[in-house]
């Protein structure tokens, strides 16, 4: 099954930090939004990690200083990624901007300071040379994206492990809900394997994690990674929204709200809305045990993890990002311990 935005014919991409910022409002300017993860080069190598800046806001800054031509949106979610965007070089000024993310959860506060942030973004993107969308364009946008999310949250019920992973990645890379085929019930499929979590930071569907929990026999049933499933709440039931737009109530204060109430992430204060999202679903793919993923440094996920051992009662496995690649195979040994303590 694949509902494609392949008709997105634009040469001009540009590259987001943050599931967070709407791809949907990039693309109604007629310019191709992407996750970082595709910039060119992204993640192929690591250097020495310096100020405080982990792996992930290392590589964007690099993408945004080194590629041809890069459109960078960087958020200000977490410290790391602010300190990276303020050392960009002054060559990179015009092709990269900072979106202010909010990360208190008090609606009103919150849904004026995306609004404005829209707006800031919008003319970023017109000095870009992307084109000022009317309401009707915003809509046609706004429904494709929600469609294509709609769709991929609906699969996490079938699939698992890296193909949804790549299927989600997939959705941040060109907008498109491309899965394999399946009417096999998720319960046939884990059969016999370890029901685990993945949750934490940005995860590419590449790294070797997936097939490390794999041929230890675990089975990932919910991917609550950075640009995993948890991303794909925004934008719900935007459509209907977008269809009644009028002068009175603009478009871009509708993607506000959906932000409002459909962020959940782990920077949000009080970030409860993320362990209800989560104990939602580990409740009901009966989960066994959890994987916390996160990159050397982030402060931000290393902080829950006891927090999470204490709310769901759950065997919680915490890995760090090895920059060095020397690692792995203590990695392999810990995930097999792991799962053989849960089987
Ligand atoms: S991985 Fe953690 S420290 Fe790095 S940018 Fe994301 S939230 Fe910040």
């Amino acid at each position: 099954m694949v509902i494609s935005n392949s008709h997105i014919n634009t040469s001009a991409e540009v590259f987001v930090a943050s599931p967070w910022i709407p791809a949907e409002w990039i693309r109604a300017h007629g310019l191709q939004p992407r996750a970082i993860l595709f910039a060119p080069g992204f993640g192929a190598e690591v250097g020495p990690l310096g100020a405080g800046i982990c792996a992930f806001a290392q590589n964007s800054l690099r993408a945004a200083e080194t590629a041809a031509q890069p459109a960078v949106v960087f958020s200000t979610h977490c410290d790391q990624l602010r300190r990276a965007f303020d050392a960009i070089g002054p060559g990179a000024g015009t092709r990269t901007f900072l979106f202010n993310i909010p990360v208190t959860t008090r609606a009103s506060v919150t849904e004026k300071l995306f609004h404005a942030e829209l707006g800031r973004l919008g003319k970023f993107l017109l000095g870009l040379g992307g084109r000022n969308p009317t309401a009707k364009v915003v809509a046609r946008w706004v429904d494709e994206f929600s469609v294509a999310r709609r769709c991929l949250r609906d699969a996490a019920n079938l699939h698992v492990g890296r193909d949804y992973a790549r299927a989600v990645a997939r959705f941040h890379g060109d907008g498109s809900a491309g899965l394999p085929l399946t009417d096999l019930p998720l319960e046939r499929k884990v059969t016999g394997s370890t029901r685990l979590a993945v949750v934490g930071g940005p995860l590419s569907p590449d790294d070797p994690l997936w097939d490390q929990i794999e041929d230890a026999g675990g089975c990932v049933v919910l991917n609550g990674t950075e640009w995993g499933e948890r991303s794909l709440g925004f934008g719900t039931g935007l459509h209907d929204a977008y269809e009644t737009a009028s002068a009175e109530a603009p478009f871009p204060a509708t993607l506000s709200q959906s932000f409002v109430e459909h962020c959940v992430d782990v920077f949000q204060r009080p970030n409860q809305r993320l362990y209800d999202w989560l104990a939602e679903r580990l409740r009901a793919r009966r989960v066994q045990g959890i994987v916390l993923w996160s990159y050397f440094g982030c402060d931000l996920w290393r902080a829950e993890a006891q927090t999470m051992r204490e709310k769901f009662g759950l065997p919680l496995l915490w890995l760090e990002a090895d920059e060095s690649g020397s690692g792995a195979e203590r990695q392999t040994n810990r995930i097999q311990a792991f799962v053989e303590a849960l089987t």
